[in-house]
């Protein structure tokens, strides 16, 4: 086997590591989102972190939670 190939294989090995890692940290982020549903703000890291889950900012949760209280 000459040098090149060597390369390639660790290339292509490295790119693999990032995929897997990249999964592994999209499956430890939740089913949350990057941004609110409602007002399309950002949703903050910590609300990310302490609610994986959640697909709206603080805010509109709150309002959601409100509508969802009175109608139900
Ligand atoms: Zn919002």
């Amino acid at each position: 086997m000459d040098e090149k190939f060597h390369e390639q294989a660790a290339a292509l090995e490295q790119s693999r590591r990032d995929d897997g890692l990249s999964a592994a940290r999209r499956a430890l982020q939740g089913k949350g989102k990057a941004r609110c549903e409602d007002c399309s703000e950002p949703i903050p890291r910590e609300r990310r972190k302490a609610a994986p889950n959640a697909v709206r900012c603080i805010a509109c949760q709150t309002i959601f939670e409100k509508r969802k209280g009175t109608y139900s």
